[in-house]
């Protein structure tokens, strides 16, 4: 639908004279409301008449304030993001036009998507680089499998264990090497080795994957 819209209106902008083409393109930077120029400084709001602007899809880093770095701070994150959804939540658009009511809506779910991605250090690794162009699709990496026999033999390890015990055992030396991973995968960003970033990333995934299994198996154990 989106793709039809831009096309359609790639038809329209040829069809127009230059001059007109200037005018349309100012035209996209106006208010919807009032129709004065917004001020590129405010994300969300109209300088002019105070309305809620539409949503523009933003880097989540630009839209929660916050260096785009890895190695974020996590505070200044969750601050940032209180703040926003504060402003932006819908109740504060009750009273307000529908228009303006769907604006913060949708403004509060991206916002929602942007902290959610990068307040979980795995799913903030992957959209850096997923914004790099760089996909950490697991069929299309290779593994090492000397790796991947460890992986095997710890998924063996997790279904032979009896009790929480045994459990809690496997569990302490696998955090300790996701520990590790997290360590190299700071280090990696820090140094732009984008590369070894997304094998340590591919990593982390197998290792949290079987750190979930046995959160699941632990508390199976624990209802019994
Ligand atoms: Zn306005």
């Amino acid at each position: 639908m989106i793709k039809s819209f831009l096309k359609l209106n790639l038809i329209a902008i040829r069809s127009l004279s230059r001059d007109t083409v200037r005018t349309y393109c100012v035209c996209t930077n106006t208010c919807w409301s009032c129709r004065k120029p917004l001020v590129t400084s405010n994300k969300f709001f109209c300088a002019s008449c105070g309305s809620l602007q539409k949503v523009k899809n933003a880097d989540f880093f630009t839209l929660l304030d916050v260096p785009n770095t890895f190695s974020v701070n996590t505070s200044i994150l969750s601050s940032n993001f209180r703040q926003l959804q504060t402003i932006l939540h819908p109740d504060k658009f009750s009273q307000k036009s529908d228009k303006e009511k769907m604006n913060s809506l949708e403004w509060s779910s991206l916002i929602n998507k942007a902290y959610k991605t990068l307040s979980i250090p795995l799913e903030r690794a992957i959209y850096i680089l997923h914004k790099k162009g760089i996909s950490i699709d697991e069929e299309n990496t290779s593994v090492d499998p000397d790796f991947l026999s460890d992986v095997m033999d710890l998924n063996e390890q997790v279904e032979e264990a009896a009790s929480t015990t045994d459990l809690e055992a496997i569990a302490k030396s696998l955090n300790s090497d996701v520990d590790h991973l997290y360590t190299s995968l700071h280090k990696y960003f820090s140094s732009n080795e984008l590369d070894k970033a997304k094998s340590t990333l591919v990593r982390l995934k197998y290792l949290l994957n079987i750190d979930s299994v046995i959160k699941q198996k632990q508390l199976k154990y624990k209802l019994q």
